[in-house]
């Protein structure tokens, strides 16, 4: 007997994931991008092409008008069937600039965001910077008025997907004016600026997103960049960190179920002292409780994004539904490379990657201690908010 299947619905774009999987031979291609990381352009296009970027952006901005609960599917079937993160992160790329689409002015949308959604052009997200990442007090890029059109950025920012890849990128900062505004400002700034410094770091896992620093030198912006209002961005970007995080919390439990399948096949198969290791209960009764705490966590981060759909703040249980996945999809990948033996510490096989490339979750899009402290918040509403 095989596996059960997942608690999830049949995914509205299967047939179009498992065909390009196939095509691109996408799960050979995750250990290149790993030990060459580069951005996978072609293959971000030809997803663009099979109408996969987008799911869940209603179609007058270039998406496919899918609920969160069906991209959610979908999202999990592309990282099960590639064995991989990126894939399913690279259909996520217009969400992740979605406050380019609900805030951005027609020009924008129609050069920047629509192009995006076609697979032709990356758009980075730049918030954090050297002294300012779970908290934002510190945050110290400036966008300075110059002129009654313009501003001129200076700081840096760093950690940055995409840093030395994106086209443009959505920075944001404060504009000093009197009396003092509070709140970040959005803009949209093409990379290829003079005054544009830009540096890549070596990463742990998701290499293929060579992230790193770049460094604004009092570079002039016009002011029909500015996404939205003056002051507003957070407004505009935290509903979103909802949604997207509902999302990425099946992507890892895409990634972990794979894994738990194969290891399952392998410790069926392997014998050790004349006996195949699954008859060890030490090898076994983990593997079990993979399995459900699996499908247990599939089963939240579902209801979690069906309750998205219906309109109900699930803000806490979407940061915690992230949080789980990465907890149940580590222990699960630990696991996978324990029971494979050396093998399985080794990049012959695709556990130790596909860890370091999960590991990652527990940072971006908001930290473990961030994402419990948003729940933390939603028990005890008088606790101290992240600023
Ligand atoms: C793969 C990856 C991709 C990323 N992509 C981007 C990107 O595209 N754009 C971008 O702007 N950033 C990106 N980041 C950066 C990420 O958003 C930050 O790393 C994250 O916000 C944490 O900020 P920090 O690194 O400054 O850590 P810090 O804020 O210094 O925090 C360090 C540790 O302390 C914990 N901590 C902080 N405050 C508290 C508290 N009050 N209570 C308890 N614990 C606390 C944090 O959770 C963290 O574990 C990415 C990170 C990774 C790993």
């Amino acid at each position: 007997m095989s596996l059960p299947d997942p608690p999830l619905p049949a995914a509205r774009m299967g047939p179009e994931i498992d065909s390009l999987c196939e095509e691109l031979d996408l799960a050979t291609l995750a250990a290149e991008l790993d030990r060459k990381p580069r951005f996978p352009r072609e293959e971000f296009r030809r997803l663009a092409e099979r109408g996969l970027l987008g799911l869940s952006l209603p179609t007058r901005d270039g998406g496919r008008g899918l609920s969160a609960a069906e991209t959610g599917a979908a999202l999990y079937r592309m990282a099960y069937r590639s064995g991989a993160t990126a894939f399913a992160k690279l259909m996520l790329q217009p969400e992740f600039s979605s406050v380019l689409a609900s805030h951005g002015s027609e020009a924008l949308r129609s050069d920047y965001f629509a192009p995006l959604c076609r697979g032709e052009l990356l758009i980075g997200n730049q918030l954090t910077e050297p002294t300012a990442g779970s908290g934002l007090r510190e945050l110290a890029m400036e966008a300075r008025p110059d002129g009654p059109n313009g501003y001129r950025l200076r700081g840096t920012k760093s950690q940055a997907a995409f840093a030395a890849d994106a086209e443009a990128a959505i920075v944001y900062a404060r504009v000093p004016r009197e009396p003092r505004t509070s709140g970040l400002s959005a803009f949209l700034v093409p990379q290829d600026r003079a005054g544009i410094e830009r540096r890549v770091v070596d990463d742990l896992g998701e290499r293929w997103m060579r992230r790193g620093s770049v460094r604004y030198d009092n570079v002039p912006i016009d002011a029909a960049l500015r996404i939205g209002e003056e002051g507003k961005a957070l407004e505009y970007v935290l509903p979103e960190l909802t949604r997207e995080r509902g999302l990425l919390a099946l992507i890892y439990l895409g990634v972990a179920r794979r894994s738990l399948e194969e290891t399952r096949a392998h410790v069926g198969a392997r014998r050790v002292s004349g006996h195949p290791l699954s008859d060890r209960q030490a090898v076994a009764f983990p593997l079990v409780e993979d399995w459900v705490d699996g499908d247990a966590a599939t089963l939240y981060a579902r209801r979690v994004l069906e309750r998205y759909d219906a309109r109900e703040p699930v803000e806490a249980e979407a940061a915690m539904a992230k949080s789980l996945s990465v907890r149940v999809a580590l222990r699960t990948l630990d696991h996978a490379v324990q029971f494979h033996g050396g093998r399985g510490y080794s990049n012959e096989l695709p556990f130790e990657r596909r860890w370091r490339d999960v590991r990652s979750g527990d940072l971006a899009h908001g930290s473990g201690e961030v994402l419990h402290a948003t729940a933390q918040r939603a028990l005890w509403p008088r606790a101290p908010a992240l600023e």
